[in-house]
């Protein structure tokens, strides 16, 4: 089973000290500091417990003189006092200053990973559960591991002397002091187990939960909502989950109680009062033992006791940490298969010539393929449009060529070497593409269209971009020009503009890019027949010198272009120019008649 492997100790100090490592890469002066602050809390204790109380009644069975008596104290007050204000400091500044820093690096990690992933992952649902696990449980689990690691050590060092002192005074004593940690251990596991079963069942209808919530608050699903009737089959689907968090928190929260309570009261028991029992009949009746070396070895063995117990109790967090850990680590040690930190060949700007060669693809756990024996060519400032109807596999052969997804057999050449070969950040500036269910973010006009900070130098490129799209005199009329922010999420005089007119901003993304190969995969949609048309016409001019692909099931733009390729059911049908397309007399000319009648 797979909960066996990952529990092993030896395993999940692995994993603690992994995430440690990252925290220590994320914010080192947060670890060292931590580490000289639970040094101190130990090492008073170890000072006060067994030499103060020790080294005083000894001064005192000696009859020893004052003045060693005031030295001794002076630099105890010091070491107290230096510690005392160091404690201070560190808790109130740099720990939570540390924390900040701890976090936001650490986030910035993943969320590097999670940019860098084939989008493949995101479709793969075992992947996307341990992606949000690992986001969502990172925050806490570095604080605890950055915490207990320290302390784990500091409390097994603390074990070390003490049982060093406690031998010298009794050997046989110390043997109070390590049962229990036996009992912690064994009922340690057992709850840590109870408490991640708990999470595991929960894990899903927590997910279920945030979804409903987000899709509740969020603006685009708002019309859908207040016109259908989904409300409420959402609400019972929450109610559902709710319900079910509930029962599984009262299943498993009174067996953790239980099993808490048993492990306290066993060591209590041992312990607390076993110590008191058998000193007291060393000293009273037996009297075979200093009043100087009872008051250390009761108190020692109390403080062996509380340290194994701890040290017992920190191993079964390491022991906890671990399996959430697991996930962290998982999640960023993922080789992506599509990297952006994978080198490779660089492409040349100018020259672009793409085939796609008997090119197959099937979407992750599907069987049937979504594109069958593609062949296509693409040349140097060849206007090409793919037509077809919806779900013929247009949207995706551009995912393909984008490199979102690799192709399932076949290959896709980019000027002779297959696109694999070329760097995947490089390769991909090759291209300016606009999605169909491109995302309009809350930010300004202008940094909208470059997708980047804005300078200076670039405002002349995006106010052309913009005058492309054909959007620019409606960006003019906005209060601070291309400088207004986009939707009014951050920003009262934030603009809200239609949806046409929020399309041509997308669409202007491409002009300001200047990159070799335009492509635009229906953005279109909301524009009529007309002015998709003219959109498509100035975007030609623009792009003069640009391979261009566009994507449309609206057959009018299609004439613009110097090769059709039809598509239906990821397979191409047709392919020529609109006029040889015609005479053929085949699927394209039905279509482009059937939709001309309905236009006129
Ligand atoms: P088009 O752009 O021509 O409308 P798509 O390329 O978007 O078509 O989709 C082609 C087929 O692939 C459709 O049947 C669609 O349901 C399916 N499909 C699209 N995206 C995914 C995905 N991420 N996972 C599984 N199937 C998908
Ligand atoms: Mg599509």
């Amino acid at each position: 089973m797979k909960y066996k492997k990952k529990d092993s100790l030896w395993n999940a100090l692995e994993n603690n000290f992994y995430l440690l490592k990252l925290s220590f890469e994320a914010c080192p002066s947060r670890v060292i500091g931590e580490f000289f602050y639970i040094g101190y809390r130990y090492g008073s204790s170890l000072f006060y417990l067994i030499i103060f109380m020790g080294l005083i009644f000894k001064f005192i069975e000696e009859d020893t003189d004052f003045n060693t008596v005031l030295f001794f104290l002076i630099i105890a007050g010091l070491f107290w006092g230096t510690g005392g204000l160091y404690r201070a400091i560190y808790e109130r500044t740099v720990s939570p200053v540390g924390n900040q820093k701890l976090y936001e690096n650490l986030h910035l990690r993943m969320y590097e990973k999670a940019t860098d992933v084939e989008l493949e992952c995101y479709e793969n649902p075992q992947f996307y559960n341990q992606y949000t696990k690992a986001v969502s449980q990172i925050k806490g689990r570095a604080f605890l591991v950055v915490h207990v690691l320290p302390e784990l050590i500091c409390s097994i060092l603390c074990t070390f002397f003490s049982s060093v002192k406690i031998v010298m005074i009794d050997r046989y004593a110390i043997l109070l002091g390590i049962i229990p940690l036996f009992s912690t251990y064994f009922f340690g596991k057992k709850i840590n187990q109870a408490k991640y079963k708990l999470y595991q069942e929960n894990i899903p209808k927590e997910r279920e939960k945030e979804y409903i919530k987000r899709t509740i608050y969020q603006k685009e699903y708002a019309k859908e909502i207040r016109l259908t009737n989904v409300f409420t089959m959402m609400m019972k689907h929450f109610k559902e989950a709710t319900e079910s968090v509930i029962y599984n928190t009262k299943k498993f929260g009174l067996k953790i109680g239980l099993l808490n309570f048993i492990q306290g009261s066993t060591n209590e028991l041992i312990t607390g009062m076993g110590v008191i029992v058998y000193s007291t009949v060393r000293l009273l009746f037996l009297k075979n033992i200093k009043i100087s070396d009872y008051m250390v070895l009761v108190s020692a063995i109390g403080y062996l006791s509380w340290c194994l117990t701890r040290a017992a109790k920190l191993l079964s967090k390491v022991q906890d940490t671990s399996l959430y850990i697991q996930n962290v680590k998982d999640f960023l040690e993922y080789k992506p298969k599509i990297s952006e930190s994978q080198k490779g060949r660089i492409p040349e700007a100018r020259n672009i010539n793409l085939y796609f060669k008997d090119v197959s693809f099937t979407y992750f756990g599907q069987t049937q393929p979504v594109l069958k024996h593609i062949n296509m060519k693409i040349e140097k400032g060849e206007k090409i449009a793919l037509v077809g109807h919806n779900g013929a596999g247009k949207s995706t052969l551009v995912k393909l060529l984008m490199r979102l997804y690799d192709v399932t057999e076949g290959e896709i050449l980019l000027n002779n070497y297959n696109i694999k070969d070329y760097n995947v950040q490089a390769y991909r500036k090759l291209f300016g593409t606009v999605f169909q269910d491109y995302k309009v973010l809350s930010l300004t006009v202008a940094e909208n269209v470059l997708m980047d900070s804005v300078n200076e130098e670039d405002r002349p490129r995006i106010e052309q971009a913009l005058r492309d799209s054909g959007v620019y005199d409606k960006v003019m009329t906005l209060s601070k020009g291309m400088d207004t922010m986009l939707t009014r999420e951050f920003d009262e005089e934030g603009a809200e503009l239609s949806g046409g007119e929020f399309q041509k901003i997308a669409i202007a993304r491409v002009f300001a890019k200047g990159s070799s190969v335009a492509i635009l995969d229906e953005p279109s949609s909301a524009l009529d027949p007309i002015a998709e048309y003219k959109m498509y016409e100035s975007m030609l001019r623009a792009c003069k010198d640009k391979s261009v692909i566009f994507i449309s099931h609206r057959l009018s733009s299609a004439v613009l272009a110097d090769r059709i390729y039809m598509l239906e059911n990821g397979e191409i049908v047709e392919a020529g120019s609109h006029s040889q397309l015609m005479n053929k007399n085949g699927k394209y000319a039905q279509m482009f008649r059937f939709q001309a009648e309905n236009y006129v």
